[in-house]
């Protein structure tokens, strides 16, 4: 077994603590649990704790501040998750959780340039003027991205390519930890459609195609997730829906059909549709009062007016905003500004270790997974043979 002995020793200016791992003969018998929390070891970069619960607060703030002002933008263009093609909510969240990433990194850089010289002794009068020589120099680099190459000597074209092959890994690490380790949807970062799967619709239940009620076993199931992850609309948990009348056990949550019944009968009346036999299919999600009656109420103001596209109802600037709430996916940004800062010393010197971590952290994955596809190939053979 290889334990925190068999790790490198890291100096207070060391990154390099990827590449130089454990020892090779005893990686071989190890069983693949410890393969996996020794990788675990070697990715978190060596520096002390309280400057990565720093960097993650930070992080996780810089992605909380990019993801209100795209909800905020994307509400003044009238986008929701009920806008279609679905790819368009879908490829803003991607990009939102890009950019949140790199705002987490360039805010990692600035606190860790900033710790640096607060443990060296610095006054912390003078921290304000480090942050933003700090921010100066991440940007620095920066200004070359989007300058033309023939303007450029060729040390400067060099820089370039490595400025955007490093904002690529950053962005990467960012979209892969929102997907993978926090499980967040890319349309959950825009507005909430009223008619549409919500921002906050994680799991749902399929719903008959005769439009009936759900039953009893689905109400209970889509009560569960409702009092997990929250109205699939506004998020709420309904907490204290049932304090004032004390009726604990009372269901806070409707099974809500998405697409709403009415918009799934007008859809199937479209003549296409009618010819080749297609329906719409449906599915439940658990939604709250508050939320249910306004849907109800925009769909019969709709109805009423003879619209034509009740799809569309509840969406746009009638969508429900969220930007301001705290989301689980938030902390993409605290996870990428742990991950890809190094500890350098000041501005420059952590810009340039923090493009070094990402080289390093690619390594990590290609080894990582060399390593256990190995141990899962033995471990196949073994079991079968
Ligand atoms: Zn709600």
């Amino acid at each position: 077994m290889t334990g925190a002995s068999s790790l490198p020793t890291h100096s207070s200016n060391d990154t390099n603590c990827i590449a130089n791992s454990s020892n090779p003969t005893t990686k071989e018998h190890e069983p693949i649990s410890q393969t996996i929390k020794r990788s675990m070891r070697e990715l978190l970069p060596p520096n002390e704790l309280n400057s990565n619960v720093a960097k993650f607060a930070t992080g996780t703030l810089a992605f909380y501040t990019t993801s209100f002002l795209s909800q905020c933008i994307q509400y003044k263009l009238k986008i929701s998750t009920g806008t279609r093609p679905t790819i368009i909510p879908i490829m803003i969240g991607a990009t939102t959780v890009a950019m949140g990433s790199y705002m987490g990194h360039l805010s990692g850089v600035g606190l860790q340039s900033c710790w640096n010289r607060l443990q060296s002794g610095v006054d912390i009068r003078d921290v304000g003027r480090m942050g933003m020589d700090a921010v100066r120099q991440c940007v620095e680099p920066m200004k070359l991205m989007f300058r033309q190459d023939g303007s450029l000597s060729r040390s400067e074209r060099r820089e370039k390519r490595e400025v955007w092959m490093h904002a690529a890994g950053v962005c990467i690490i960012g979209l892969l930890s929102y997907k993978t380790i926090l499980r967040s949807h890319f349309s959950s970062l825009s507005p909430s459609s009223y008619t549409a799967r919500g921002s906050f619709a994680r799991v749902g239940l399929p719903a008959p195609p005769n439009f009936n009620y759900a039953t009893s076993s689905q109400r209970a199931q889509l009560e569960r997730i409702g009092r997990a992850w929250g109205c699939h609309t506004c998020g709420s948990r309904m907490l204290f829906s049932n304090v004032a009348k004390k009726d604990w056990h009372k269901p806070r949550f409707h099974g809500d059909h998405i697409p709403p019944v009415s918009v799934a009968k007008q859809i199937n009346e479209r003549w296409y549709r009618r010819k080749l036999g297609w329906k719409v299919s449906q599915k439940f999600y658990p939604q709250c009062r508050d939320c249910s009656n306004k849907q109800g109420g925009l769909l019969s103001k709709a109805i009423n007016a003879g619209r034509k596209n009740l799809h569309s109802v509840g969406g746009g600037s009638e969508s429900h905003f969220h930007g301001t709430r705290l989301r689980i996916g938030h902390m993409a940004g605290g996870i990428v500004a742990v991950t890809t800062v190094a500890q350098g010393f000041d501005g420059k010197e952590v810009v340039l270790a923090s493009r070094e971590r990402i080289k390093q952290l690619y390594t990590w994955a290609v080894d990582a997974g060399k390593e256990l596809k190995g141990k899962i190939q033995s471990w196949w053979s073994f079991s079968k043979g």
